[in-house]
């Protein structure tokens, strides 16, 4: 008879498994501005079978994972089908949010902390409020930016003066005029050392111009191209062209003003007759973030382990619950073939209440679903198959 320490080891030695997931938001806990009536009892179930969850979008709007946390909860709850008695709090804090930006506060901030870095996205206010949060000390609003050197931005003046921004117009803004809008607190002009496109900008020219501005040179104001450093980091959050908003076609997301920005940076180098490995490298200095990206499932793997440590887990099963073939879907099939030949392993879980609709290619899915109920039914009882088939070790 074995003693009980050896006992144990055996059981390690025949593998725990970590069961996890990572949630889409938009098209499966919520539909336009509609909540899903089963979120809640989804999320109840998921939290009984001891299942870490996560929540990965590639939006954000400029929110805290806090303030994003704080405020799905309660309308998953009040959109819950249970009754009142029945709903019980399910705990979503920050720490179960992967909003687009989310990786870089621990991947990019640290390294940022004590230099320039441009910010593109709108609201300005909680943009600034997220690049506050993780440390970034010197983050410069591309809208303050071209507010304080009020020339950088022509059509600003025109625009807020009401008149032409041509030479000839008599009332061309004025050094004094445009010293009166300076309104940049805080920023003091030292080099900016990286791009960071958080979210959408309201305003796109003026992002492109000071976007471009900042990449060809950390000082634009006095170096217009300047060759002695290296190639300025450029991130983007969030990699879709098209979104779906109220509209009834698609409108153009932060992927199209990526393809705007990268565009105009590369025909900016061409006119300075930039060498073109000189360009090719500037442009490779651009990364994506956000769904499908390697770099953000690596980091959600990451926060799903830390949810819940185990140690001695001798194998991975995570889990992407989302409506978007391209995106989410894609994302699993990217991670199997970086994890190939190992014991970590990603499955796709569609459903029918978003982008997908049946018929439509799943990249690869490993089931198709109707909504988040049924998700979390077919993840949960999957799991007690593979625990049965492997007499509990699984
Ligand atoms: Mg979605």
């Amino acid at each position: 008879m074995s003693s009980p320490a050896k006992r144990a080891r055996t059981d390690t030695e025949a593998g725990e498994a970590r069961v996890a997931i990572a949630f889409d938001i938009d098209g499966v806990f919520k539909y336009g501005r509609e909540w899903s009536k089963d979120g809640l009892r989804a999320l109840q179930k998921v939290t009984e079978a001891k299942m870490p969850f996560v929540f990965v979008t590639n939006g954000g709007g400029g929110l805290t994972e806090a303030s994003y946390a704080s405020s799905m909860s309660s309308k998953i709850r009040a959109a819950s089908s249970l009754p009142e008695k029945e709903r019980t709090d399910v705990i979503i804090d920050g720490s179960r949010m992967v909003l687009s930006y989310t990786p870089w506060q621990s991947l990019l901030a640290p390294s940022l902390a004590e230099g320039a870095v441009l910010i593109i996205g709108d609201p300005k206010e909680q943009v600034l409020q997220v690049a506050h949060n993780y440390g970034l000390k010197y983050a410069v609003h591309y809208s303050d930016y071209a507010v304080k050197h009020y020339n950088i931005n022509p059509f600003r003046g025109a625009r807020e003066g009401g008149h032409s921004h041509t030479a000839v117009a008599t009332t061309a803004v004025s050094n004094a005029e445009g010293a009166k809008r300076t309104a940049c607190e805080g920023a003091d002009d030292r080099p900016f050392e990286a791009v960071l496109v958080m979210c959408d900008p309201y305003e796109w020219y003026e992002a492109v111009q000071v976007g471009v501005d900042v990449l060809c040179s950390p000082t634009p104001l006095t170096v217009e191209f300047d060759v002695t450093v290296p190639p300025m980091p450029c991130h983007f959050s969030n990699p879709d062209v098209l979104w779906k908003s109220e509209h009834p076609f698609p409108r153009f997301g932060q992927g199209a003003f990526k393809i705007a920005l990268k565009a105009l940076y590369m025909e900016r180098m061409r006119f300075l007759r930039i060498p073109q490995e000189t360009i090719d490298e500037r442009i490779a200095a651009i990364r994506q973030w956000g769904k499908p990206t390697d770099a953000t499932f690596r980091f959600v793997e990451q926060r799903l382990r830390e949810l819940a440590p185990m140690p001695h887990a001798t194998t991975e099963r995570f889990y992407m619950v989302g409506d978007n073939p391209t995106s989410d879907i894609e994302g699993t099939r990217r991670s199997n073939i970086v994890h190939k030949s190992t014991c970590t392993s990603w499955d796709g879980v569609l459903v029918r209440t978003g982008v997908y609709k049946s018929g439509d290619e799943t990249n690869g899915a490993t089931v198709v679903v109707d909504g988040i109920g049924d998700a979390v039914d077919w993840i949960i009882e999957r799991e007690k198959g593979l625990r049965a088939a492997t007499g509990g070790a699984s």
